[in-house]
């Protein structure tokens, strides 16, 4: 495993992490999740470039809207900051391979998934699919997964 990739894992997750807040919030709340931009969920003002910089961003504006002034909640940095960890630790176990794309992409369904169901104890479907999807993908390209299933049919 090479160390350097590290840090690029690391700020490719706090990305993905902050793509994953609007996610939950916006499937929460049958909103596109690419249409419109983001913007204050209380005053509707768009959010810009500094405002956009995953972590970094709440950090700027002071964890409050710079219009409106109603708080942002610091759970925002915090799931980038987790997010960014996640990818940094299935980077660092995985190692750069072609597994690696499909434990990130199950990593962060599970992480969407757990922040949908905390806020509002309901999973949505279209998670739970491509869940299931990249599981079923990364199971049937894995050619050691079919000798596990070969074998296991034997032994029955
Ligand atoms: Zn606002």
């Amino acid at each position: 495993m090479d160390i350097i990739l590290l840090p690029y894992a690391f700020i490719i997750g706090i990305c993905f992490g902050s793509f994953g807040n609007l996610m939950a919030y916006r499937l929460h709340n049958n909103i596109s999740i690419v249409k419109p931009r983001s913007s204050c969920i209380s005053c509707g003002i768009t959010l810009n470039f500094p405002e956009l910089i995953p972590v970094f961003g709440w950090f700027i504006i002071r964890g409050k809207c710079k219009k409106c002034k109603i708080p942002v909640p610091f759970h925002y940095p915090l799931i980038e900051c987790i997010c960014g960890l996640l990818f940094t630790i299935v980077t660092y176990k995985v190692g750069l391979s072609w597994e690696l794309p499909f434990y990130i992409a199950i990593t962060f369904t599970l992480l969407i998934i757990a922040l949908t169901d905390i806020k509002s104890f309901d999973v949505p479907d279209q998670l739970v699919i491509v869940g299931l999807t990249a599981g079923l993908v990364f199971f049937l390209l894995n050619p050691l997964h079919w000798v596990y299933l070969i074998y296991g049919l034997i032994i029955c």
